[in-house]
């Protein structure tokens, strides 16, 4: 699928190198901090939007944590690849669709073109691939018959249509237990699967927690031929297959928003593994999630706070940028309006700094070493942000400086307009 156009990300080669140095990342898997990657190639997976409502905050604060490693990563000279799907067939859109009497595709297209808006607005690099699940239906299809195959699935009668949905079986023995990879305990993966549609009391279920990897054709919805029956795929295998696809396996890290560990995250895991991976990535990382008026910020509750509309009112994208990166990737916090204007006044600052000239170059003191120190240690982006607020009150614009502030944190100074 097209992406979005991609901000260019300068080289900081000539000011000091961080060749070799990869970031410490904490992993959900092993609640550990990892060195990632332990080679010199690193491969993500980030997975995307259901394309049916547009891009709020905690969309954004997810994509822009994962745009930072990319950046930091591709500072230490590591070949980076990264892949992200959009979910374009899937309950929750295709009742918005019907509510709203609009078609499925229509609604999954617009939502995309806006989603491309704002991610480019916000400097949010773009996966190398943008996969859309309705353009992977075969190879979907193909994992399922496989599962089917090796046991690792079985079918069960769909009760409000003739055909049957498959499921996979996660009471089999394999490399990990379940809920091992999101330590989820099973009270929580019982109440968890319940909320995300899971029907866990659903008749003739092996276990409870068993997800749907294929669901027949019902009536109104839209499904494909395929040796498996006709239907359409289950959300957990679609990021699996497409992940594996253009990854590989194990890739270095799978990243989503925290809402995300359970059950999703965890069954990629062990359809992976039931589909021959020795593992589905080295790491696991999950962003905080953002409230706003005391809850988490969610379709459901319809408290979002859309970047689309923050910026048709006037908001500059670097302070939006400067406003989410000034808390912790990992953390959950809470969005308030005068935030806004904290970040623009921030960028003020470092506006008028960044015009400051600087008289003898040879002489510069750069923030490079600085920025690198604070995002390697798991991607510290508040601390960067201070750092820089700290720099500019003792030291003029050198090139360096701004060059850095552009690559890792993707505010370029030199290209904003003051207020
Ligand atoms: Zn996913």
């Amino acid at each position: 699928m097209k992406t979005w156009n991609r901000a260019a990300v300068p080289s900081l080669t000539a000011y000091g190198h961080s060749e070799g140095e990869s970031p410490s990342l904490h992993d959900v898997r092993t609640d550990r901090r990892l060195t990632l990657p332990t080679g010199r190639a690193a491969s993500m997976y980030t997975c995307g939007i259901t394309p049916y409502d547009a891009t709020h905050l905690g969309h954004a604060f997810t994509y822009l944590a994962f745009d930072t490693l990319t950046r930091v990563w591709l500072d230490a000279g590591i070949e980076v690849r990264t892949a992200m799907n959009s979910t374009d067939v899937d309950d929750p859109l295709l009742e918005r669709a019907a509510r709203d009497g609009e078609d499925w595709r229509a609604l999954a297209e617009r939502q995309q073109e806006l989603f491309r808006g704002d991610m480019a607005a916000l400097r949010i690099l773009p996966p190398d691939s943008w996969v859309a699940v309705t353009e992977r239906i075969g190879p979907i299809a193909h994992a399922v018959q496989r599962l089917l195959d090796s046991g690792d699935a079985y079918r069960l009668p769909a009760q409000d249509a003739p055909g049957e949905d498959v499921l996979f079986d996660t009471a089999r023995k394999r490399r990990f237990a379940i809920g091992e990879g999101s330590r989820t305990d099973a009270a929580r993966m019982l109440e968890l699967t319940r909320e995300f549609g899971g029907e866990p009391d659903r008749p003739g279920k092996r276990s409870p927690l068993d997800p749907v990897l294929w669901r027949a054709e019902r009536p109104g919805e839209p499904a494909w031929d395929a040796p498996v029956g006709r239907g359409r795929p289950g959300w957990h295998v679609e990021c699996t297959v497409i992940a594996m696809d253009e990854l590989g396996s194990p890739f270095t890290v799978a990243a989503g928003g925290r809402d995300l560990r359970f059950p999703h995250q965890e069954m990629q895991g062990h359809h992976a593994v039931a589909l021959g991976a020795p593992l589905f990535s080295e790491a696991r990382l999950n962003a905080g999630m953002v409230g706003f008026r005391g809850e988490k910020m969610s379709k459901s509750l319809g408290n979002l706070v859309l970047v689309s509309r923050l910026l048709a009112d006037g908001a500059r994208p670097a302070a939006l940028r400067l406003a989410l990166l000034d808390h912790h990737w990992r953390d959950d916090w809470e969005w308030f309006e005068t935030d806004l204007e904290a970040a623009e006044q921030r960028l003020d600052r470092w506006l008028a700094w960044s015009q400051t000239p600087d008289d003898d170059p040879s002489l510069a003191e750069s923030i490079v070493p600085w920025l690198r120190v604070t995002l390697q240690d798991d991607l510290n982006t508040p601390a960067a942000l201070q750092a820089v607020d700290a720099f500019i009150l003792r030291a003029p614009a050198d090139d360096g400086s701004l060059a850095a502030i552009d690559a890792l944190l993707g505010i370029d100074l030199r290209s904003i307009q003051p207020r």
